[in-house]
């Protein structure tokens, strides 16, 4: 049997609150329960937002919750090259395409799409640019240093691998709608989703699919928030021909205002709940875990 490898995956943009904490100790708890092993990811891309004292506050907190960890942790920062790398695979292969778009334009061409495109993990679905640019003009944009995204091509996605909703993975936990066991994924839902943003020339969803096929992940344990994020992450898989983990997607915690806990709740950040008194294991007991 495959050994049970599980991921704690925070971002440094803020300080972890009560629902990062249940995140963290789900998965922990999980790697424990079944001898395996638990590590935790940096997922610091976004040079802008984040910031080296927020990564030293999740290590404190993170250790004062009780949560051990292999080392030396990830920090996705130190691997631009590796995704950047992936990145030219998929577009040798004519699997993703250059988008110089302005966010104004990527709307206008929303609007002018046949159908009214929905929302999906990334905001509104994009269908594709209304008249895709002439390599002439393509051409230009790059010998003048213009920034580009790079966007998966949905078109060519189903010529490489055919209809992409014939693709499942496993759930273990569920998302939004209840969804469990063998799933199929929603690549309705995706449209021309950017895999190379173009601040940093990689996303969330290269750079975590990517991680966890490296560091060998067997079980991704992650809230229902990025359940369908999920789908992006198994074409990735599919094109880049990388081992598919099983998901566990678990509830969001919620205030009393049923609202999910945001970086933004101020009274709810472990560093806050630390200095009001309360001990780690009233905390974990608080949440669920009994240990
Ligand atoms: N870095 C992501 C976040 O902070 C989580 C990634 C994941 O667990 O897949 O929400």
């Amino acid at each position: 049997m495959r050994e049970f490898v599980t991921r704690f995956a925070p971002s440094p943009t803020g300080p972890l609150h009560l629902g990062h904490a249940f995140s963290a100790l789900t998965a922990f708890t999980a790697a424990r329960e079944a001898g395996g092993r638990f590590l935790l990811r940096l997922e610091d891309i976004d040079t802008a937002r984040c910031k080296p004292e927020f990564t030293e506050a999740i290590l404190a907190d993170l250790a004062w919750l009780g949560l051990d960890w292999e080392e030396p942790v990830r920090r996705q920062s130190d691997h631009f090259g590796e995704y950047h790398a992936a990145i030219d695979a998929l577009a040798a292969r004519g699997l993703v395409y250059r988008c110089f778009k302005t966010r104004k334009e990527v709307l206008e061409d929303i609007a002018r799409a046949p159908h009214l495109p929905g929302e999906g993990p990334d905001g509104v679905i994009y269908p594709g640019p209304v008249e895709p640019p002439s390599k002439v003009e393509e051409d230009a944009r790059i010998a003048a240093g213009d920034a580009f995204a790079w966007r998966l091509s949905m078109r060519a996605v189903a010529d490489a691998i055919g209809d992409p909703s014939r693709l499942t993975f496993t759930e273990e936990g569920a998302g939004p709608m209840g969804e469990t066991g063998e799933v199929n994924i929603k690549p309705e839902l995706i449209g021309d989703v950017i895999i190379g943003r173009k601040d940093v020339g990689t996303s969330y969803h290269l750079a975590v699919t990517l991680d966890d096929a490296l560091q060998g992940v067997s079980h991704v344990i992650r809230g229902e928030d990025l359940f369908f994020a999920t789908s992006v992450h198994r074409i990735l898989q599919a094109l880049l021909e990388l081992p598919v983990p099983v998901y566990r997607h678990h509830r969001l915690l919620t205030g009393p205002d049923g609202k999910r806990f945001a970086k933004r709740d101020k009274a709810k950040t472990l560093q806050a709940i630390r200095t009001s008194g309360t001990s780690a294991q009233d905390l974990r007991m608080q949440l669920g875990f009994n240990w």
